[in-house]
């Protein structure tokens, strides 16, 4: 996309510099500016919802469905939560004061943190744009969103946008690549949220380390779902496409990644995933309109370069066409995949699934902990012994038992990873946190004036 046109490291000095004019001339700070703001974005998705579902689908042939329900109501619930609840998270919130300070108050006040750095993903590009940017705003901060260039119709609609709901003195858009998105971060922000994959994240953690920034890192990883036997197969089946398929085709870093179950369970497994999968996208899924295409040639070669490793190739059970012409990949299930495989070892991110048969359902624990902290986990069982173990032995940012991606619509649970996965959270009244410090206040008279910690040190005050 057309790097925005002399964005440089003097052009996002002078940005950083007027957004903090605008942060210390307290405007952000009002209840009132707050919620303008967050009236401003829930009218600007309301109104151009026809453009936003044609620049998603230009990005992506995501789904009118898909755009609908997972970027745009999303983003309309977080404005009219926030906006709803905003007065009650502002306010003070009482402390217990502690017997060495009384008498005393105590109360915890959350301020706005100052000038905030949002820099987003290409594949909810709408959502993962502005999600952050409504808990940025409710805490009152100026804001700074660099939305992906690899999604550049949503990339430049927000442009357009933003400039025209908002207050664009204190909330701006800076489209660009890496070298735009490196001019920002050679300056000094008070927090960044950062969306996207791990290697990024370290260049992003490395920036802010400069300057004592926080960051909130949204990141990836392999999101294993364990299958145990003795289910309702239908249902688990669909759960698990429309975790993985139904969302962007394979492209969110909640989507299954690989499955895990029985070696006894598999087949049955497998002949259930494949039903289910022609009745929802019919016998030619390459024609589907409910299926986004890969994002783009990069990504494609990326995943067919998985599909198409000596150790994995002859382990496709279902699926593996693809149409390069139009960069779509059909929903792909492949059983036994070595785990030294490149498929196994790094995050897919599209399409594919493979399935992992072991011995014991139990096999599954260690297998997930052999790797890197995961953003999400699931798990189908109708045992709660095992329930409780998943949650017990497994690390995870997330995790849904007999479902799969539906804790990402639960505002009231924090969304974030651990691990590699990511680090903080967000969503609901965990967005307002997250770009809020919490200011502890202590509140004194000037009476009962306790003399014990006041010098001359005598013994005497020591064992009171
Ligand atoms: P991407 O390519 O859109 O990159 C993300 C952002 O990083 C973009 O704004 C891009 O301009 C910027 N960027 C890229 N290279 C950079 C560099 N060298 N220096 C500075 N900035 C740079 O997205 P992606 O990384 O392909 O996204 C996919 C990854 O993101 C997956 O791992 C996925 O799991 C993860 N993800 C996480 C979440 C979450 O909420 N946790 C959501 C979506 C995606």
């Amino acid at each position: 996309m057309a790097a925005k046109v002399g964005f440089d490291g003097e052009a996002a000095a002078a940005l950083a510099k007027e957004l903090r004019a605008s942060f210390a001339s307290s405007k952000t700070r009002s209840y009132e500016w707050r919620v303008s703001q967050l009236n401003g974005l829930l009218k600007l998705t309301t109104d151009h919802e026809a453009e936003i579902v044609d620049a998603l689908n230009s990005d992506l042939s995501k789904p009118e469905f898909e755009s609908l329900i997972y970027e745009i109501c999303m983003v309309k619930s977080s404005c009219k939560l926030a906006i709803k609840q905003l007065k009650s998270w502002m306010k003070p919130k009482k402390a217990k004061p502690s017997m060495t300070t009384f008498p005393s108050s105590a109360k915890i006040v959350s301020e706005p943190l100052g000038v905030v750095l949002v820099i987003s993903a290409w594949n909810y590009p709408f959502l993962l744009s502005l999600d952050p940017v409504v808990g940025a705003i409710a805490a009152g901060n100026a804001v700074v969103l660099k939305p992906s260039e690899l999604a550049p119709a949503t990339s430049s609609l927000l442009a357009k946008l933003l400039g025209k709901y908002m207050d664009s003195s204190s909330v701006r858009v800076v489209e660009g690549a890496v070298a735009e998105t490196s001019a920002l971060l050679e300056q000094k922000w008070d927090k960044i949220c950062y969306t996207g994959n791990a290697r990024v994240g370290r260049i992003v953690m490395a920036s802010a380390a400069k300057h004592l920034t926080p960051v909130l890192l949204e990141l990836g990883g392999k999101s294993p779902v364990v299958v145990d036997s003795g289910i309702n197969l239908q249902v688990a089946s669909r759960r698990i496409i429309v975790g993985k398929w139904g969302c962007n085709n394979g492209q969110a870093c909640i989507s299954p990644d690989y499955i895990i179950t029985t070696k006894d369970f598999a087949s049955k497994l497998v002949d259930a995933m494949k039903s289910e999968l022609d009745s929802f996208y019919g016998k030619n899924p390459l024609q589907s309109k409910d299926l986004s295409r890969i994002v783009n040639y990069n990504h494609y070669a990326r995943l067919t370069n998985l599909l198409d490793e000596d150790k994995v190739s002859g382990k496709v059970i279902h699926g593996g066409e693809r149409d390069t012409s139009n960069l779509r990949i059909a929903p792909t299930i492949l059983l036994d995949v070595p785990q030294d495989s490149l498929m196994m070892q790094e995050e897919i991110f599209g399409p594919l699934l493979p399935i992992i048969a072991v011995d014991k359902i139990e096999d599954s624990f260690d297998l997930i902990n052999s790797g890197t902290k995961p953003l999400a986990a699931y798990l189908f069982t109708n045992s709660q012994k095992l329930k409780d173990q998943f949650v017990r032995n497994i690390s995870a940012g997330g995790m849904v038992i007999n479902d799969t991606t539906i804790h990402l619509a639960v505002p009231s649970l924090p969304f974030g990873g651990v691990g590699e996965s990511g680090m903080g959270a967000y969503h609901g009244k965990f967005s307002f946190e997250a770009f809020s410090h919490k200011k502890a206040v202590v509140c004194r008279g000037f009476l009962g004036d306790a003399s014990l910690r006041y010098p001359p040190y005598t013994e005497g005050k020591l064992s009171v």
